[in-house]
This record gives structure tokens, sequence and C-alpha cells, in this order.
């Protein structure tokens, strides 16, 4: 065990010995000192949702009940109690985490605002509901959903590192943990985040629920997301409006978004006659909200991270990409078009100044969004060979 600094908060971690505890999951405490971007933007997004909630729902920010679902060492929520100031509950089934999550809570001193649990997160979710859950697991959070989707009150914050299923590189298990055909094609960033919040928002519509996501973003390790829930039957009915499809032709990168559950699709590509692949169900809504983005940028702005700037700028991108499905690669086209690439800031001003709407994704640096049809983003890039 070794005192690490996180943000502003100290918490105990095991040490890993090389050889003995990795992957990190083999220790008998999981700490990864890799996810601490992830849980730097957690602290600012749940630091901007607290004050939203205790603003326009009167809940003093101390009332304010937070689920680590799946604490392990504790250091997410530790982190949550200690830097947003909500009243946390930790909860980990293994007696190793449970007693280094008691250990913790007495080193930082915060018995008035944390308290350990030891139960199946399942069986905990379902007995109780928090304003915020945050379900952070090894691999799938699929086993975790239905209870989440119950007990979470007001924000679900999700994170999944099983990348490999939900982008359609195992295709078989992809389809098993998310009822749904992932593509593993050029956007498969953006297909896993979409997989994701498809089978989230179908576990919420069957209890008459639904979101809205304030902000998803995705490395080649996780997909995180933050999603605002809500209550009734016509607004789940409405939030899975926004569920559906994605064809796309490989043959010449055209995709096409088909909204509904049981939908009638052609499979002949619209533009070369191909055959079509077909992705889905998926989410075709929005992945962030533009304000929350720019609220999270402001917290960032206040943290002593080292990871300040690397997560300033994933937010940045989220906070400015088009919210459209989905992106293309530029390169790829270029190839397909048998043209050199242009710099993509040049390519996004060119469609701009075509009068389209163009942004780039956090997703990768080599892609961009926009609302031209390909035909007009073929000429485009052949203009600016
Ligand atoms: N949130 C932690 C962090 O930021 O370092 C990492 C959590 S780790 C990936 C997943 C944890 O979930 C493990 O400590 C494991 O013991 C616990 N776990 C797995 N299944 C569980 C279940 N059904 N109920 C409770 N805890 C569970």
């Amino acid at each position: 065990i070794r005192a690490v600094k996180e943000g502003k908060t100290e918490v105990l971690v095991p040490v890993h010995e090389e050889g003995v505890s990795f992957p990190p999951s083999a220790a008998p405490v999981f700490y990864n000192p890799a996810m601490e971007l992830n849980r730097d933007i957690s602290v600012a997004a749940i630091s901007v949702f607290a004050k939203i909630l205790s603003e326009r729902r009167n809940i003093p920010v101390e009332n304010i009940r937070y689920l680590d679902a799946l604490a392990a060492s504790g250091i997410r929520g530790l982190r949550i109690a200690n830097e947003v100031g909500v009243h946390t509950t930790l909860n980990d089934w293994s007696e190793d985490a449970f007693e280094l999550i008691e250990r913790n809570i007495e080193y930082l001193g915060l018995h008035d605002r944390i308290n350990a649990s030891r139960k199946n997160a399942n069986v905990l979710m379902h007995e109780e509901r928090f304003n915020i859950v945050d379900i952070d697991p090894f691999g799938t959070p699929a086993p975790f959903l239905a209870a989440a989707a119950r007990s979470a009150v007001h924000l679900l914050a999700v994170t999944a590192t099983d990348t490999a299923p939900l982008c359609g590189a195992h295709l078989n298990s992809g389809i098993r943990k998310y009822s749904a055909v992932p593509l593993n094609n050029e956007y498969h960033a953006e297909m896993a985040v979409r997989i994701l919040l498809g089978k989230i928002a179908r576990e919420l519509a069957a209890r008459d629920r639904f979101m809205r996501p304030l902000l998803s973003h995705a490395t080649r390790h996780y997909v995180r997301t933050y999603l605002e829930i809500g209550n009734g039957a016509k607004k789940a009915d409405r939030m899975l409006e926004q569920v559906g499809y994605i064809s796309h032709c490989p043959s010449c990168d055209f995709r096409e978004t088909h909204a509904g559950i049981a939908v009638h699709i052609a499979s002949e590509c619209p533009r070369c006659s191909s055959e079509t692949q077909l992705a889905g169900p998926l989410w075709l809504g929005k992945l962030h909200e533009t304000d929350f983005c720019g609220d999270i940028l402001k917290e960032l702005e206040k943290t002593e991270s080292g990871t300040k700037e690397q997560a300033k700028k994933i937010i940045e991108l989220c906070r400015d990409e088009l919210d459209i499905p989905v992106f293309y690669e530029q390169h790829l086209l270029c190839k397909r078009l048998g043209v050199s690439a242009s710099g993509i800031n040049e390519l996004i001003d060119t469609l701009r100044s075509c009068g389209f709407a163009a942004s780039r994704t956090h997703f990768s640096g080599t892609s961009f969004k926009t609302d031209a049809e390909l035909d007009e983003i073929e000429s485009i890039i052949s203009m600016l060979r």
C-alpha cells in the first residue's frame, strides 16, 4: 500500500509489483493509474452536475447522494467526496477492497460524508436510489445497466473498457452484451459510444425513464458517458425515436441513419448500388451538451491535475464537435479518391466556406464531421489536393 495524490486528494492504493500484479485486474485490489484522466474529467463533470442539482432543484451539495458502485480502492468516489463535497457511498463486494475503502475513509477523515458498503452492486442498486450513480467495472458495464437504470435518479455515469466488443472487433461478444450489431470500420470509436448509449436508452425505456447525454467520450481503451436521467413514458417514447440503425456502404463510404427499433432498410447502396452493412440498434441522438462541456472546461481550469491539458483538449473537442452521426476519416476518403490529404483544419475551413457545417472530432485527429453530402465532400477533397 502506498499513498498517491490525484487532483486534490491523497488516497491509499495497492502497490503493483512488476510481474506479480499485472494486469491491474489481477491485483487483490484494483488500481489503474492510467485512468487518472478519466477520473479527473469525472470530478469536473460531477462537480458541474452537483451545482446544477443544487441550483435548479434546491438540493444542497452535501445532501446529493453519489454511488461509486464498483469502487475497488475507492479512489474515484473518494475524490468526488473530497473535491465535490457530495455524500458518497463506496461499494465493492471484495473483502480486500472493502477494507482498503475503510482505511481510506479513515485516512481522509471523511466519515461524515462517506459510507462504505460491501454488497453485490446490483443488489445495492435495486435496494437504494442515488442522485448520481457511477458504474466503473472491469470490461463491460452490461450486467449492471438494468439495476443502474433503476437506481440513478438524476445522473448516470458509465465507463466501458470492453472497446473490442463495443466497436465490432469481437462481434459475437458485442451482440451478446449489447443486443446490437456494431460495425468495425473507420468510425468504430463513435460506433462504440453509440452502441453503449443505445443499450442504456433501451434499459431506461423499459422503466419508463429517459436520458439526455451531457458528455460522452472515447479513447482506444474506454468509453465514458454522463447521462441526465428523467421519468415519463411519453418522454421515454420520444427518446426511443433517437435509437435506430446506420447503414454503411463499404465500397463508397455512403452512410445513412434510420431511426426506429424495427424499420425497413434497403440493402442496396443508393449511391453505388453495392450491398450495404447494417449497425444497430444504436443511439442516433446527441452525445454532448455544449453548455455542460463549457462548464466542465471552467471547472478543469481550477484543477491541479497533471492531466489538465489533455482533459481540456478532449472536452474542447467534444464541446465543438458537430453532434451528427457519424464522422468521416480524411485519409480513407483520400485513399479512395487517389489524392493526398490536406491539413484537417484546411479541409474543415473549406467545407465551412462552401456553406456546410463542419468540425473536428475528439474521436480521431484525422477525422471530421460535416452535414455535406459525400459527393460534395469528395469534390472539396479533390479540389484541395
Ligand atoms: N472505480 C475503480 C477505480 O476508479 O479505480 C475501479 C473499479 S474496478 C475496475 C471494478 C471493481 O468492481 C473491482 O474492485 C471488483 O471487486 C468490483 N466488482 C465486480 N463485480 C462486482 C459486483 N457485482 N458487486 C460489487 N463489486 C463488484
